[in-house]
């Protein structure tokens, strides 16, 4: 396992992510949901000249993962991954070109006011610290062997460790912290997706329980967005926040 420091606008990205926002925290779900529907995108389309990472499975999607004992809300895709380069690069030593405008505007309350902005600013990810006292990332990229974990307890450092992983994709999982265990609800997932990432075109499913005659239950994958564009929606569906 490796130790290594994140880029010094990334410490103060990450310091002020979690002393400064307290509103809307929700969002870092959003953000998740919408690197996973990136990373998706980016998987097809370089699958167009290079099949191999696709590794026989086209079937995108995005899986939410309540885990009530750990108190962990993972985000899987089948997207196209991360090398360990890439995770070491994109996840912590460079910082993007959004970091800086980003941290003059928290300072000028601008996002303060409005985190719903952090989208914008191309540091999403980070946003995931506001609700989690610990991130693990774990990837591997299509047509690649061997996976990269990374962790993160946003104390000025991240660990990077060679891990099996068999699928193609991202695990990002979110160890959530004491006073936000809300968002391990299903009640509470599907409102935020239903608020911010229903047009995701790419199905986001969560396993849910279901009753059945004689009270049997079974577990099934539910589809919880409706995965259209507002405006190809019909009039009665969209409701007054949309
Ligand atoms: P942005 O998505 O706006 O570039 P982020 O801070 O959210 O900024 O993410 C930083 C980078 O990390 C992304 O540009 C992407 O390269 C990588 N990344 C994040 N999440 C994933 C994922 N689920 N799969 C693959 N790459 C990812």
């Amino acid at each position: 396992m490796e130790k290594m420091e994140f880029k010094t606008e990334v410490k103060q990205l990450l310091d002020l992510m979690i002393h400064s926002l307290y509103t809307n925290k929700e969002i870092f779900l959003r953000e998740l949901l919408s690197n996973a529907s990136d990373a998706i995108d980016k998987a097809r389309y370089e699958s167009l000249t290079n099949s191999d990472i696709l590794e026989g499975n086209e079937e995108w999607k995005i899986k939410i993962i309540p885990d009530k004992e750990a108190k962990t809300l993972t985000i899987r895709d089948n997207g196209i991954g991360m090398t360990k380069e890439d995770i070491i690069r994109e996840l912590g030593t460079i910082a993007h070109s959004g970091t800086k405008e980003f941290l003059k505007a928290l300072k000028e309350k601008e996002v303060r006011d409005n985190p719903e902005l952090i989208g914008q600013f191309g540091v999403g990810f980070y946003s995931s610290f506001m609700v989690a006292d610990k991130v693990t990332v774990i990837s591997r990229k299509g047509g690649t062997k061997g996976g990269t974990k990374w962790e993160s307890a946003a104390d000025e450092t991240f660990t990077v460790e060679e891990v099996e992983k068999e699928h193609r994709g991202t695990d990002v999982i979110v160890h959530l912290k004491e006073d936000e265990h809300k968002y391990l609800e299903s009640w509470e997932i599907r409102n935020i997706i239903r608020k911010y990432s229903d047009y995701i075109e790419h199905p986001i499913v969560m396993d849910v329980e279901k009753t059945g005659e004689n009270n049997t239950k079974t577990i099934e994958e539910e589809t919880l967005n409706s995965q259209k564009a507002i405006w190809l929606k019909s009039k009665s569906d969209i409701t007054d926040s949309e």
